[in-house]
């Protein structure tokens, strides 16, 4: 699966554009302040056809241009069915504290843990990581691993938010210390740094067991 990183924001969220070499299917990943022509750029250079809009969680800054995008593509609008309500709640989508607009919007499709969404002949696996918030998801295949604001180059995503649990967070590493491929190539929600999974295990304090999350 290809994939291109799109820094944007007053928080440098990281936005993606994935899509299938053969079909050209694509997806876009957290459109947070990301605009439209540099979308269109990479998406007709690449000749991609975006069928989803992916969130990896509800928070604003991953979410901010979900209509524009969605309008401007005809694309599903996909969202795990615990962080739906964010897409219309200011306080839960953190814009109310942040003095940020953020439009309201609808998915089209709610995720749930294990499901599979599919773009021509890849497939990017839903992996339900509750923790930063409870709908927080990790999409991931071979190569590749989104893991949204649930884990980060050498640490985790916080959970002293409104809807965060430390407690799930805990059981939530657990989880993807054992089900990420160690070979997939970790790309966060924020952070400029990639690295590979098995290096996060070796490293980040949180997946060794040093620290615990806050
Ligand atoms: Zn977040
Ligand atoms: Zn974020």
């Amino acid at each position: 699966m290809n994939y291109i990183k799109l820094i944007n924001g007053p928080i440098e969220e990281n936005s993606f554009i994935v899509w299938d070499d053969k079909s050209h299917e694509g997806a876009i990943i957290d459109p947070g302040f990301t605009e439209l022509d540099v979308y269109d750029k990479y998406i007709l250079e690449n000749n991609i056809k975006i069928k989803y809009i992916i969130n990896t969680h509800g928070h604003w800054d991953h979410i901010k241009n979900n209509k524009l995008v969605k309008n401007a593509y005809g694309a599903k609008l996909l969202i795990h069915e615990d962080d739906n309500e964010y897409l219309s709640n200011a306080q839960l989508n953190l814009s109310y504290y942040y003095d940020k607009e953020v439009e309201n919007t609808t998915a089209d499709l709610l995720l749930k843990d294990k499901d599979e969404i599919l773009l021509g002949n890849e497939v990017l696996k839903v992996m339900h990581t509750p923790g930063h918030t409870m709908g927080s998801i990790i999409l991931y295949n071979d190569n590749l691993a989104f893991t949204g604001d649930t884990l980060f180059f050498g640490s985790v995503g916080r959970c002293d938010l409104p809807n965060s649990d430390k407690e799930i967070m805990i059981q939530t590493i657990e989880k993807f210390k054992y089900l990420l491929p160690k070979d997939s190539l970790v790309l966060p929600g924020h952070g400029k740094i990639e690295s590979k999974f098995s290096e996060q295990l070796e490293i980040n304090p949180f997946l060794t067991g040093k620290m615990k999350p806050k």
